[in-house]
């Protein structure tokens, strides 16, 4: 069975009907990369960044210790895109080197607390800092930036204005980078796949997080055991949110993944194409299985038991339009 999963790895992504599917890699350091490239991703679509500022216990990294950690992963993607998620710490993950400071401990909520983006903008020297050194690697491949958790205009336009400025610092400087650098959203909160307007007009490209879009649609802590039952991919509520964030990404000609764990997981593959996605980003480890799935699916097979899945609400309704998506 893996001599068979390895044959695909040259063979095109397109589904039986044609419509070509582009698979990408989550990576979580540098040499990840390496086994993005041997899984046969077409680039990163998630870096989470957060992981090379965990290791480092005493303090964060400087900018010329990122950058080469970016230029590293970038060059180990050989010209492929490498999408940059800026620092996404608080809730499951935690900066030890800030715990004491500024105290993610002290939340009550911390995954409703101060995480990710929120914490980039409430700390905008090290925000500048981490994106100086995106944007740096930028002059050595193909790089988009990420930004996760935003909600609120304001946060994108803030997010906005300090990439501007790191780009004038950058100048000042006289360091290269691509001016034309993406600036894409993580839709990873309820209110901003129901607010999609507001982030169609202000980024270049958005990817769901699926595992915090259930989190948060659900009122799940995605790391509490005691309500792990509870977290569920497939409520209603959460394919709703995903299948309007990708029709209307699609209307406004918006580009859109799924970077979350759905996207890793074969038995969701046929209802994620149903759905009409086309870019998926996974663990390279499932890469070439859901991709076994996508040589096998006929999209217009697909369309009937998909809406079928949408109109249901009732489990029983929405498991049996799930066998027929599995049997389309
Ligand atoms: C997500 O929330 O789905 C996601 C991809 O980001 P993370 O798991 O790092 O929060
Ligand atoms: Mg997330």
């Amino acid at each position: 069975e893996q001599k068979k999963l390895q044959r695909l790895k040259f063979s095109p992504t397109q589904t039986l009907c044609g419509n070509k599917i582009s698979l990408c890699a989550n990576i979580e350091l540098p040499d990840d990369a390496r086994a993005a490239i041997e899984a046969g991703a077409v680039g990163v679509g998630l870096f989470r960044t957060e992981f090379l500022f965990m290791n480092h216990k005493d303090r964060l990294p400087e900018e010329e210790d990122q950058f080469e950690a970016y230029r590293r992963a970038v060059e180990l993607m050989g010209g492929l895109p490498v999408t940059i998620r800026t620092i996404d710490v608080g809730a499951d993950k935690p900066l030890e080197t800030l715990a004491g400071g500024d105290g993610f401990e002290s939340a009550q909520n911390p995954a409703l607390g101060l995480r990710a983006i929120r914490w980039s903008l409430s700390e905008p020297q090290m925000f500048l800092t981490q994106l100086r050194a995106i944007l740096r690697a930028s002059a050595f491949g193909k790089v988009k930036i990420l930004v996760p958790m935003l909600a609120h205009a304001q946060e994108i336009d803030q997010t906005l204005d300090l990439i501007r400025e790191a780009k004038r610092q950058l100048d000042d400087a006289g360091l290269a980078y691509d001016p034309g650098v993406q600036v894409g959203a993580m839709i990873e909160i309820p209110a901003a796949a129901i607010a999609l307007p507001l982030f169609l007009k202000r980024v270049d490209f958005l990817s769901i997080g699926t595992n915090d879009l259930i989190q948060y649609t659900l009122a799940i802590d995605r790391a509490d055991n005691s309500v792990a039952h509870l977290y569920d991919p497939l409520h209603p509520a959460v394919l709703h949110l995903i299948a309007f964030t990708l029709r209307e990404a699609k209307r406004a000609g918006m580009p859109v993944s799924v970077c979350g764990e759905m996207a890793g997981d074969p038995q969701l593959t046929r209802l994620l194409l149903g759905m009409g996605l086309t870019e998926f980003s996974m663990h390279p480890s499932q890469l070439l299985v859901v991709k076994q799935e996508i040589l096998r699916a006929d999209l217009r097979k697909l369309e009937k038991p998909v809406a079928d899945v949408l109109a249901a609400f009732e489990p029983e309704e929405v498991q049996a339009a799930l066998k027929c998506v599995a049997e389309a």
